[in-house]
């Protein structure tokens, strides 16, 4: 059975489009269009989608900030939820604990907590991502990750049932989770400690600064490509084995980070996607190590 999209244009109206071009969406700037791109401006028009694309069996994909996601040429044949407005809320609970709606961007979760003198989420200041995608690729720097200060999330699922999780609930491995696809994070309560805004903000600065000087700012690209999950760094055994100078056409590798891969304006996610097994085969020829791709593809392959 297909779906009737001019009953969901009728229904959600703007906040559904047909043929959306995805890589606006996309750190690397980079694929092709969703056959049917839905933004709810609240929880409760999500819930209607939800229950209207039930009987339906379509490929749901719920994009965040799309710093960590490599969108394929091709596009995404069906449909792509991305949290609207009212997702982007953020209340203090306690002294010490916030609540954030999943789309808010991890700078301003990191800014929030400073102005109200709660510390432990200056980390967040470095990550370009959403709360959503922190979470479910448990996101962290410098010694600090989301799994550290998250004390529950409230979801819903593809069938619209809704429910709390607490952390303890929730297997955090290195930049993952063991949570199901079809959650969609609506929310998060987070838990810092009391601290003075002053040293928040230093510490916030000192590791924006941090940051600055070992990885490449102001580019197409979605971050360290590859998990950093053997015994050496990814980026060590990419230099090591001789990649760092890999391209395809326009695809290349940042001379500052050599595990952050750019589109350098010209190219195609193919051609990314061919410079990460390109590197993945050397390396593995190189050192014997089978390297983890920390970012997401989405799409389908031609
Ligand atoms: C320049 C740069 C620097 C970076 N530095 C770091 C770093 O220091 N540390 C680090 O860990 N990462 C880093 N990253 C990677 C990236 O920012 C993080 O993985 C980030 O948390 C991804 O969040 P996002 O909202 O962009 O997720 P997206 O890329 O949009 O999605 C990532 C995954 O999360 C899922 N997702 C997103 N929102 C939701 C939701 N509401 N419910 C359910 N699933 C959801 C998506 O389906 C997808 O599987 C960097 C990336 C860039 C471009």
């Amino acid at each position: 059975m297909n779906l009737d999209t001019t009953i969901l244009q009728k229904k959600f109206g703007k906040n559904i489009i047909i043929n959306e071009d995805l890589s606006k969406y996309s750190w690397f700037n980079l694929g092709g269009a969703a056959d049917i791109f839905f933004r709810p401006e609240h929880k409760n028009q999500l819930i209607e989608f939800l229950s209207e694309i039930k009987q339906y069996n379509h490929k749901v994909h719920i994009l965040g900030a799309g710093s960590n996601t490599l969108i394929r040429d091709s596009g995404f044949k069906g449909l792509v939820i991305k949290l609207g407005s009212k997702f982007s809320e953020t209340i203090l609970l306690e002294k010490d604990i916030m609540e954030v709606g999943a789309a808010t961007l991890d700078r301003n979760v990191s800014n929030f907590a400073k102005n109200n003198g709660i510390s432990g989420m200056e980390f967040l200041s470095c990550i370009p991502g959403s709360i959503g995608g922190a979470i479910t690729m448990n996101s962290g720097c410098y010694g600090s990750d989301i799994s550290k200060i998250l004390l529950s999330i409230q979801i819903i699922d593809y069938e619209g049932f809704e429910k709390e999780i607490t952390r303890d609930e929730i297997k955090f491995y290195y930049r993952g989770t063991n949570l199901p696809e079809n959650y969609i994070i609506l929310s998060a309560k987070l838990k810092g400690a009391v601290s003075s805004k002053q040293l928040i903000e230093k510490t916030q600065d000192q590791l924006i600064q941090r940051k600055k000087d070992s990885q490449p700012s102001q580019i197409k690209t979605g971050g360290s490509t590859f998990k950093n999950s053997h015994d050496k760094k990814a980026w060590m055994l990419i230099k090591e084995s001789g990649c760092d100078k890999f391209y395809v056409g326009d695809a290349k590798i940042s001379e500052k980070h050599c595990n952050f891969f750019v589109n350098g304006g010209k190219a195609k996610t193919s051609d990314i996607e061919k410079l990460i097994n390109k590197v993945k085969k050397e390396v593995q020829l190189k050192t014997g190590v089978n390297l983890d791709l920390e970012i997401k593809i989405i799409g389908d392959e031609k």
